[in-house]
C-alpha cells in the first residue's frame, strides 16, 4: 500500500503548532507498515541547505484561467520519501499564513496552487499511491479537485486538526481556480454563506474524514463547538472517526533530548531538578528555595488557549509560594498584554515568541504544565509534559479529556495519563485546579510518583497509527 500524505507544515521543516508535529509523527510511524510519500510547500523560511532540499528537476507550468503558474518539485536527500513544491506565490511570504496583524489576503490562491500542485506532482511523478491523506483546510481542496476535476480513484482521506480554522473566502475564487459552479457552489459542498469554505468541500468530498480525538469528534456535531459546520458534520457522521494523536517518542526523548540542561530518565528522575534549578536561573526566577513548585504554559495566544483566563489568574498568582513560566505569542492583542505585564511579577517570567529548544527547557524542568483551552482538539503539550515528567493541569474538554485524568479519581495503577482536571472553564475553577497542584505538590512523595508514571505512559504512534491503516484499507 502506498499513500500520499499532504500537510502545509511538517516538522522540522515549517512549524506554527501540533498539525506539524503530527505531519511529522504520524508518517514516520506509518512508514514502518506502509509507503508514505509526504509533500508540503517550500516556504522562503525552509532551510534548505540544513535539511539537504535540492531541485528533482521537474519543472511544470499550470494554466488557470488563462493565468499561468509554475511549480517546481524539491525533494531532501535525507529522506526520498519526503517531497516540497514550489511555486512563488505559495512560498515566497515571510511566515506560513500571516502575520500576527492577520491571515495573508491571497491564501485562497495560495493554498488553492498548493492543491493543484499536488495532484499534479503525483501524477507526473507516477508515484502509484491509493489513498491521499489531506490534513485542515489547506489542501482540502485535493478532495474537491480529484473527485470534480481529476476523476481519480484514489481514497482520500481528510483529517481535521481544528474545525476553527476553515479557509473561508470570497467566492470569486471559483473564477481563478476554475472550479465548475453548478457541481460545487452548493450548500452541502463549498458554498459557505455566499462565500466558499475550504474545509467544508473536504468533509463532503473526502471519502473518509478523522479528527484527532473521540471526545473532539463528539464535541464538533454540536453547536457550541461545530463552529456553523456541525449540522454537516453530523450528515457526513458515517463517514468521521476519532482518532487520537500520538507524538513522536524519538522526537521528544528526556532521555536523548539536546536541548535540556541534563538529559533524563524515570531512574534517574532526580536529574529534572537540575533542569529545573538552571531553567530558574536563565530565566531569573527566585530560586533561594527550589522547592517552589514551577507552573508553567507553552503555546499560542489565541482564545481557543485559555488565554483570558491564564492572564485572569496572573494577578492572583503573584502572592503565590510558586514560579511560572509562560512561552508563546499570537494575537496582536495578546502579545500587547504580555508584553506589558513582562517585568510586572517577579515569579512570573514571560517569553514572547517562538522557541523550540526554550520550549523543550521547560517541559523538563517544570512540575506542572497548564492548559486551561477552551476547547482543544487532542493537545500535544500535555503528553510532551507527561513524557517529561512534568504534571498536566487541564480543562476537561476534546483530546484533554481523553489523555489526562484527575489524580484524585484513579488509582495506583492506572495506566493512563493522570494529572489534575477541572470542568467548568472559568477563573475560579481554574484557580482552584492551580491551588489542587499546590497541595499535592505538597506531598512530594506522591507528586513524584504520578509524575514517574506518567512517563511510562503510552502515548506514542504506536498502536495508533494502525487504526489509520485500518481507515485507508477499509
Ligand atoms: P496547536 O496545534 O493548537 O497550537 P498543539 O498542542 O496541538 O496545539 O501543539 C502545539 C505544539 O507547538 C507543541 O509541540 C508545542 O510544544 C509547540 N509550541 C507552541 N507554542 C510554542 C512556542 N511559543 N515555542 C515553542 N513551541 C511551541
Amino acid at each position: 500500500m502506498k499513500t500520499l500524505f499532504v500537510s502545509s507544515e511538517i516538522y522540522p521543516y515549517a512549524k506554527s503548532g501540533g498539525l506539524a508535529d503530527v505531519a511529522h509523527s504520524l508518517p514516520e510511524s506509518l512508514a514502518n507498515q506502509i509507503e508514505v510519500y509526504s509533500i508540503m510547500p517550500l516556504y522562503k523560511l525552509i532551510d534548505k541547505k540544513k535539511f539537504g532540499i535540492k531541485s528533482t528537476e521537474l519543472k511544470f507550468e499550470y494554466w488557470l484561467a488563462g493565468v499561468s503558474y509554475e511549480f517546481e518539485i524539491f525533494m531532501t536527500t535525507q529522506n526520498r520519501y519526503q517531497l516540497f513544491l514550489y511555486n512563488d506565490i505559495l512560498c515566497d511570504k515571510e511566515d506560513l499564513y500571516g502575520t500576527s496583524e492577520g491571515s495573508y489576503s491571497n491564501n485562497a490562491l495560495r493554498f488553492g496552487l498548493f492543491s493543484y500542485g499536488v495532484l499534479e506532482s503525483m501524477i507526473r511523478l507516477n508515484l502509484g499511491v491509493s489513498t491521499i491523506h489531506i490534513n485542515d483546510w489547506q489542501s482540502s481542496l485535493i478532495a474537491l479537485l480529484a473527485k470534480e476535476r481529476y476523476k481519480l480513484s484514489q481514497k482520500i482521506v481528510l483529517t481535521i486538526h481544528n474545525l476553527a480554522y476553515q479557509g473561508i473566502f470570497d467566492k470569486s475564487i471559483m473564477e481563478t481556480l476554475e472550479i465548475d459552479w453548478s457541481d460545487c457552489f452548493k450548500a452541502d459542498r463549498f458554498e459557505y454563506f455566499d462565500n466558499v469554505n475550504f474545509l467544508k468541500s473536504g468533509i463532503f468530498y473526502s471519502d473518509e474524514i478523522t479528527t484527532v480525538s473521540p471526545t473532539y469528534a463528539d464535541e464538533i456535531q454540536t453547536p457550541l463547538f461545530g463552529n456553523d459546520l456541525d449540522e454537516i458534520l453530523k450528515e457526513n457522521s458515517h463517514k468521521l472517526t476519532g482518532i487520537l494523536n500520538g507524538i513522536s517518542y524519538r522526537a521528544f526523548n528526556p532521555k536523548r533530548d539536546k536541548s535540556l540542561y541534563k538529559k533524563f530518565a524515570i531512574k534517574n528522575f532526580q536529574d529534572k531538578t537540575v533542569n529545573k534549578e538552571e531553567l530558574l536561573k536563565e530565566l531569573g526566577l527566585k530560586n533561594e528555595t527550589k522547592e517552589r513548585p514551577l507552573f508553567a504554559f507553552i503555546g499560542r495566544f489565541t482564545s481557543q488557549k485559555g488565554i483570558e483566563l491564564l492572564i485572569e489568574s496572573l494577578s492572583l498568582f503573584k502572592d503565590l509560594e510558586a514560579n511560572m513560566v509562560i512561552l508563546g505569542s499570537g494575537e496582536e492583542e495578546y502579545n500587547k498584554v504580555f508584553r506589558s505585564l513582562q517585568n510586572r511579577y517577579d515569579n512570573i517570567h514571560i517569553e514572547i515568541g517562538y522557541d523550540e529548544s526554550l520550549s523543550r527547557k521547560i517541559y523538563a524542568g517544570a512540575d506542572f504544565l497548564m492548559m486551561p483551552s477552551i476547547f482543544e482538539p487532542c493537545g500535544l503539550n500535555q503528553m510532551i509534559a507527561m513524557r517529561y515528567g512534568t504534571m498536566p493541569i487541564v480543562a476537561k474538554t476534546g483530546g484533554l479529556k481523553d489523555t489526562v485524568f484527575d489524580f484524585s479519581d484513579v488509582d495506583e495503577n492506572f495506566d493512563k495519563g493522570v494529572g489534575i482536571t477541572y470542568q467548568e472553564q472559568n477563573v475560579f475553577w481554574f484557580l482552584h485546579a492551580l491551588a489542587k497542584a499546590l497541595s499535592l505538590y505538597g506531598n512530594r512523595k506522591k507528586f513524584r510518583k504520578i509524575c514517574k508514571n506518567n512517563m511510562k505512559v503510552d502515548n506514542s504512534w504506536k498502536h495508533l497509527a494502525k487504526e489509520y491503516l485500518k481507515i485507508y484499507s477499509s
